[in-house]
């Protein structure tokens, strides 16, 4: 039998276990506070954004928002940057992507405060991971890793392959898994769009991570007998339901399922748990900032 890993379920015990570092932080005066910054009106980042908004009133984090106009010069976003990072109450904020065209989302990200860098993307967290001493850990990549050690996956020696080099999750999740560490301690290939026979490394690897925004790309053929699949896939085929689309990842879900021991689904998989380990960073840098030992799961 094939194991589904639940991430609805495995992302509701890290918020439950979060509760209580958000208490010991209430006994010590503060109350952790994330921002949401969104510039211009895309409807999925709006979305998103409300999805971010929601997950912080469940959990007690104080939620705050930000809209920048679309068309606005680069200098009010930069603007609304440097009033998050003197904002006490704020302890960590995201600047949603993708920013407009006209923005350049590298210099955006080098302008947020490290401290208050819950998406891990700033260079300086960048290298702190990449040196084994990660701050904030990228929530996708971190999500990853949560949901392996919840299916009790060892990852010492087993050979990773993950489809994608994005900055967001293939090339922090290389990196993480590479490190001499529990959740660590893997032989990892990252595959991208210039990889020749692609098939043949996802099929020799225990783990196949797909993380490449092309839906079904990784089908039960590519998958090793026994492997662990990893979909971290979200994207909007066209299809006849109400909105006119559904959701599908970049594994074709019953074929891969066929040859796995355990895989995600896609949606409840990889998804809660990328928006729980927002949470989690967010009470990560409260404490943190705030000077108090809290109790991370
Ligand atoms: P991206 O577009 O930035 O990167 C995609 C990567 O995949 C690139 O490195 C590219 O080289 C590689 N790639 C594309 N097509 C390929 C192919 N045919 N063969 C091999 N490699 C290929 O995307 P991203 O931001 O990393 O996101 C990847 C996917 O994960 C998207 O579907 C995105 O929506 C989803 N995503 C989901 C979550 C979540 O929480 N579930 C979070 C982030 C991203």
């Amino acid at each position: 039998m094939t194991e589904i890993i639940d991430g609805n379920a495995v992302a509701s015990e890290i918020r439950d276990d979060l509760t209580d570092a958000i208490e010991t932080l209430a006994e010590a005066g503060s109350r952790p506070g994330l921002a949401t910054v969104l510039m211009g009106d895309d409807p999925a980042s709006q979305t998103y954004v409300n999805m971010k908004q929601r997950d912080c009133e469940e959990v007690g984090i104080e939620s705050h928002h930000v809209d920048v106009d679309g068309d606005a010069d680069p200098e009010v976003l930069y603007d609304a940057i440097a009033d998050l990072n003197d904002d006490p109450e704020i302890h960590g904020y995201i600047v949603q992507a993708p920013v407009p065209d006209h923005v350049d989302y590298r210099e955006v990200i080098r302008r947020v405060d490290p401290a208050k860098d819950v998406d891990g993307f700033h260079p300086e967290n960048v290298g702190r991971l990449v040196a084994g001493d990660a701050r904030f850990r990228p929530c996708t990549p971190h999500g990853v890793q949560k949901l392996l050690e919840s299916a009790d996956i060892d990852l010492e020696g087993k050979d990773v392959t993950i489809v994608g080099r994005s900055d967001i999750v293939g090339k922090p999740l290389a990196n993480l898994l590479i490190q001499k560490a529990d959740d660590g301690n893997a032989t990892v290939t990252v595959c991208h769009s210039r990889t020749e026979d692609l098939a043949t490394k996802t099929r020799n690897a225990d783990i196949v991570v797909a993380a490449a925004g092309a839906p079904e790309l990784v089908d039960g053929s590519m998958i090793g007998d026994g492997a662990v699949v990893i979909d971290v896939g979200v994207n909007r085929v066209s299809a006849d339901t109400e909105k006119g689309y559904e959701l599908v990842g970049d594994v074709e879900f019953e074929s891969a399922k066929a040859k796995a021991s355990a895989i995600t689904p896609v949606p409840g998989g990889v998804g809660p748990m990328t928006r729980a380990m927002l949470l989690y960073n967010t009470v990560k840098a409260a404490g943190l900032q705030e000077d108090v030992a809290v109790d991370l799961p």
